[in-house]
């Protein structure tokens, strides 16, 4: 185990490389992304050309980091990787770019974080290809132009509404990656189980499904738990009843709710009237961080209906009170 760790990451890493899909076809829901992608993929390929930049939308865990791994598969290049706050200063980015191969991609996760200055670098070597750099400092400082390979930029990014204009106008291609519907969860888990060469029922594969929030990364963790509790506590066969049981254990409710979803909704309710609420408050009350809710807890509530956002705050809807077991207002009564 500690070896593996050193050089292949911990178990559940790999398994995790195991199951992340590498090619397109295998890429499942997001129809419309699948196919846009399909054919810029195979005009760039036709024309001998770097992938057109690419901006990622979407919240955690939908696949945006997988999709940009699939686009350097299917490009046949290779992928770097990176982060916005990892790229302090001009420097590093101008060392990774003038490393890149013809026709490379460097992946930017969390790229509305990017600091001003690396995205001032960022804008010449998008659009022509070119590298602006300041070298030495004082009186002795002057700027050089270096010409860069062309190379495909994909950025990934959580927040829509976090990007600089002047940055996202460089991107000829924005994706914006959708909650997935129940059938295409179903369809991961299956997938995923098969890897995994875990033996599951259809209607356990539904239960683990409808519990992921829309989300593939839930939807695969889930099924991992609910594989260890079948191998210990069953047979090793995943039903919907070893999928409810472990996921009882787990505080996740029927909805694919967590304590989080709970704590923040709960307190909506109880202790703002079901609101409307500001988001700061509302992070002082739970004890969460304003981003990780705006970010990862309500992007999910509010595409079901479970939570508004409105100018005056956050509302509870009437299916957050009905969810829990209490009753409506009488304003949010059907
Ligand atoms: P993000 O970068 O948006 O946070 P990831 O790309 O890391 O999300 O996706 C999380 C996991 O979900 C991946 O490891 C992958 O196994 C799975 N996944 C994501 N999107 C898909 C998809 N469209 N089809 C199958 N599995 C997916």
């Amino acid at each position: 185990r500690t070896v593996s760790a050193r050089v292949g990451g911990t178990d559940e890493e790999r398994i995790e490389r195991a199951i992340r899909p590498s090619r397109l076809a295998d890429y499942v829901g997001q129809p419309a992304v699948r196919e846009q992608m399909g054919i810029a993929i195979e005009a760039a390929r036709r024309r001998n050309e770097a992938l057109d930049h690419v901006l990622i939308f979407g919240p955690p865990g939908l696949g945006k980091t997988t999709l940009a791994h699939i686009l350097a598969e299917e490009m046949g290049v290779n992928l770097r990787q990176t982060s916005g706050p990892v790229l302090e200063r001009a420097g590093d980015l101008a060392a990774l770019l003038t490393n890149l191969e013809p026709r490379d991609l460097l992946f930017v996760d969390e790229i509305h974080r990017l600091s001003p200055v690396v995205e001032e670098v960022l804008y010449p070597a998008m659009e022509d290809y070119q590298l602006d750099i300041m070298i030495g400092e004082g009186p002795a400082a002057r700027s050089i132009r270096l010409d860069l390979p062309p190379f495909t930029l994909v950025g990934a990014t959580t927040r829509a509404g976090a990007l600089t204009s002047p940055l996202r106008d460089r991107f000829g291609i924005v994706q914006r990656l959708e909650f997935y519907s129940i059938p295409d969860l179903v369809s991961i888990v299956e997938r995923s189980s098969s890897i995994l060469r875990t033996p599951i029922d259809p209607q356990g594969a539904q239960e683990i499904a409808q519990r992921s929030r829309g989300t593939p990364r839930i939807a695969n963790r889930l099924l991992r738990r609910v594989r260890d509790y079948a191998e210990v506590r069953g047979q090793g066969v995943i039903t919907q009843q070893m999928a409810c049981e472990a996921m009882k254990l787990l505080d996740v409710d029927t909805n694919g709710f967590d304590i989080m979803d709970r704590k923040l909704l709960m307190a909506l309710i109880e202790r703002f009237d079901g609101g409307p609420a500001g988001i700061d408050n509302l992070a002082a009350a739970i004890g969460e961080a304003r981003d990780t809710i705006e970010d990862v807890i309500e992007p999910y509530l509010i595409q079901q209906g479970y939570l508004m956002r409105t100018p005056r705050g956050r509302i509870a809807g009437r299916m957050a009170y009905q969810h829990y077991g209490l009753k409506p207002p009488r304003e949010l009564e059907a």
